[in-house]
């Protein structure tokens, strides 16, 4: 009984299933989704009913077209959100924007304001100017800028980005409005995740509407991306993860033994869903309706207490916000059922990690999905035209893309033996393998309108079918209409990822469209025989990038190598690399971030990667000098103790199970002990070194390997010492909660 781990371990399995106030119909009955969906958002519905009619449409043509927007939409859209969000019982409004730290950052500020009668009184109202809503000035000097603090003045501001609703927060007593915005410097320099996603999508716009003009679709006015992205984490019961300090402040143990039971039944993916959880997830998805995020799928995932959400696809900036408010309130309410959400991508050792798959299409403005094979010879065309975007992007850009899906945690999880590996490839699938072969041969070119129409009618049916028993071990799959880049890691923003795929896309895009133009000059009627040509060179050139097979397997990574594939491992590799002006130009040219933007990028990444090793380097050395080695030394007396009476009673020397019990505790608390000194010494070489990325790679190098070692010196003592003293909730208990 007794310690804090027994009291814990009581409390849950105690524990009930939380129940919450639904809305109910008059019967009883929980009321439709439909009837309250959105309720918390100042959606389009809502603002054509409470705008004058020419500033509706003055709206629309900013988000259509992108047409400037004038001081007097602001205003009159601003008096509407107040009024709205008063009568919602909102007391504040915030600029929400999304800095590099990862996280959200606000400032609220009241509608209440005074104003001055012309008789002396004072008289408070609630007000919102048109000024308020379009920019903030939150001051700029606590978030990481990169360098660019010491070149720039430190002041920065969030502008309102109108493409993403307004929406509600609801606190424990009252509504705050938030703004969905940009965080830019007073140099026009972007400090936010947001803005590079927005420039991505305008040059992919008008990358992919003038390359379609080229194809014969000249109706298209712009191009957008869509993403649906399904976000994996761990559920871990309050009680022990506040007796873990490692979780607490690292989000991930950094010890522990693994438990006897982990997932060698297979009997969490899509198994039933534990009654305390299905409630979190109800009360969940409630408020993400309320916020209109379409979440749509819940269930198990492979690891016990790791779970799954995924909502119905938006325009990939929507759905990044979408994505980044889930995260939010998936940690606030699992609290309130006394959770921790954990969306580290690897929370404990030896079992899966978590990703966020990010299913990625491009849609032209007439809703047509750019990845779906169509049914006539022009649509197929167009179909393997931009499947050859896809793979060029990947194939060309793939050391931009790696970089976007690095960071100190999902180094843990890319090429473990759950995730995709480090190396990015595409998968396309048999069939399409197929006819990409076929076209490389040549065989289009003879006569492409049968090549595609044969292709149709024979193939493209299979190719959404063949898609669906697919490829998990590969980073980038082609899953019969649109692309899943699963190297994403769970806890990221996955703009980041995003905004680079999409820059990759449209700088494939722009390179595709020169050759083409070039091709058809002088002879524009051959333009399916010139597109034919330009995809077998495409499809020619970026062939190394295609791999159908295994990704976690070790002859991948000899053939990767043969095929001149970057096997950038850890985030110091990944920037060493990525810094190379051939590695980011394109992000330079599609205007997604300028030099400097990019410069300050790179060091926001080395400065972080830092912060989280060296923060896991000094956990774990508190970790194990105030709990593993008192622990073990308790032991030691104990069982030395054991060994003396044992020994005075029989009258001999011999006390041989006891004398090895000792001897495996005492060198094993040696080697502990040997490993907190290597590891201390190496924190203090690592912190008098001044450059950050050379700082990068000797914790990369040298730090995570020693830290690994005596984990598991560590972890061999846990299962040698009385349960009753061992101070940390161990593996068992953590993840097998009913
Ligand atoms: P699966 O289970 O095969 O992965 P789903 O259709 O459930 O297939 O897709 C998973 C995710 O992909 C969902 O979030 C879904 O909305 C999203 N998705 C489907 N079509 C697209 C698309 N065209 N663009 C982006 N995401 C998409
Ligand atoms: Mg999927």
């Amino acid at each position: 009984m007794g310690s804090p781990r027994n009291a814990a371990r009581l409390d849950v399995s105690a524990r009930q299933p939380r129940t919450f106030d639904a809305p109910r119909l008059p019967d009883g009955h929980r009321a439709p989704v439909s009837s309250f969906f959105g309720r918390h958002v100042l959606d389009l519905i809502k603002l054509r009913e409470k705008l004058p009619r020419e500033v509706y449409n003055a709206l629309l043509s900013t988000l259509r077209h992108g047409a400037p927007l004038t001081r007097e939409v602001a205003e009159t859209v601003a008096s509407v959100a107040r009024d709205w969000a008063v009568s919602h019982g909102a007391t504040h409004f915030t600029h929400w924007f999304q800095p590099m730290t990862g996280l959200t950052a606000e400032k609220h500020d009241s509608f209440m304001d005074l104003n001055v009668q012309m008789s002396g009184e004072l008289r408070v109202l609630e007000k919102f100017s048109g000024s308020q809503l379009w920019q903030s000035e939150p001051d700029a000097s606590s978030f990481p800028s990169g360098g660019m603090r010491s070149t720039f003045e430190a002041r920065g501001y969030t502008a309102w980005d109108p493409s993403s609703p307004m929406f509600l927060v609801e606190s424990s007593n009252g509504h705050t409005l938030c703004i969905p915005s940009a965080y830019i410097s007073y140099h026009g320099h972007s400090l936010d995740h947001k803005t590079p996603l927005l420039r991505s999508l305008e040059a992919l716009s008008r990358t992919a509407t003038a390359f379609l003009k080229l194809l014969g679709d000249v109706d298209v006015k712009g191009v957008t991306a869509t993403l649906g992205c399904e976000q994996e984490y761990f559920l871990v019961d309050r009680a022990h993860y506040s007796l873990r300090p490692d979780l607490v402040l690292c989000e991930r143990t950094l010890l522990g033994a693994g438990s006897a039971r982990h997932q060698q039944f297979e009997d969490h993916y899509f198994g039933t869903i534990p009654a305390r959880v299905l409630a979190f997830m109800e009360e969940m998805e409630y408020e993400l309706y309320l916020l209109g995020v379409p979440v749509r799928t819940r269930h198990n995932e492979v690891a016990p207490m790791q779970f799954e959400m995924a909502p119905i696809f938006e325009d990939v900036n929507l759905a990044n916000d979408h994505n980044v408010l889930a995260m939010d309130v998936a940690r606030r309410v699992a609290r309130r059922h006394d959770f921790e959400c954990a969306l580290h991508e690897k929370p404990y050792a030896g079992i899966n990690g978590s990703g966020k798959h990010c299913n990625w299409s491009m849609m032209t403005d007439r809703g047509e999905n750019l990845l779906d094979p169509g049914k006539t010879p022009h649509q197929n065309l167009r179909f393997l035209a931009f499947l050859g975007v896809c793979l060029k992007a990947v194939h060309d850009h793939a050391v931009a893309l790696r970089w976007s899906v690095s960071g100190a945690n999902n180094d843990l999880r890319l090429g473990a033996n759950e995730a995709p590996p480090a190396i990015l490839s595409a998968f396309v699938g048999q069939q399409l393998t197929e006819i990409l072969e076929r076209l490389m041969k040549g065989e289009a070119a003879k006569d492409p309108e049968h090549f595609l129409l044969e292709m149709g009618v024979a193939k493209l049916p299979a190719v959404a079918k063949d898609n669906t028993d697919r490829n998990r071990t590969s980073p980038f799959a082609f899953t019969g209409n649109k692309f899943e880049f699963r190297a994403v890691g769970s806890s990221m923003n996955c703009a980041v990822p995003m905004a680079v795929l999409t820059a990759a896309a449209a700088d494939a895009l722009q390179d595709m469209t020169d050759r083409l133009k070039a091709q058809l000059e002088g002879k524009p009627a051959h333009r399916d025989q010139a597109v034919v040509e330009l995809l077998r060179e495409v499809f020619t050139e970026t062939a190394a990038v295609r791999f159908e097979g295994n990704g976690y397997s070790e002859e991948w990574k000899a053939e990767a190598a043969r095929r001149k594939l970057p096997n950038l491992a850890d985030t110091p590799a990944v920037l060493a690399e990525v810094m190379k002006p051939q590695h980011h130009g394109f992000l330079i040219r599609t205007g997604m971030l300028s030099q400097v933007e990019l410069d300050a990028r790179f060091n926001v990444a080395a400065e972080r990667y830092l912060k989280h090793v060296l923060l896991e380097a000094e956990t774990l050395v508190d970790l194990l000098t105030t709990g593993v080695v008192p622990a073990v030394e308790r032991q030691l007396a104990t069982t030395g103790a054991a060994w003396r009476v044992v020994t005075e009673a029989s009258g001999t020397a011999k006390g041989s199970p006891y004398g090895k019990r000792v001897t495996a505790l005492a060198t094993g608390l040696e080697m502990v002990q040997d490993g907190v000194a290597r590891i201390t010494a190496l924190l203090e070489s690592v912190r008098a070194t001044r450059d950050e990325h050379e700082a990068g790679r000797v914790l990369g190098a040298k730090m995570r390997p020693l830290m690994q070692e005596v984990r598991d010196a560590a972890d061999r003592l846990e299962s040698l010492v009385d349960d009753e003293h061992w101070p940390l909730p161990k593996y068992r208990e953590m993840l097998f909660v009913k």
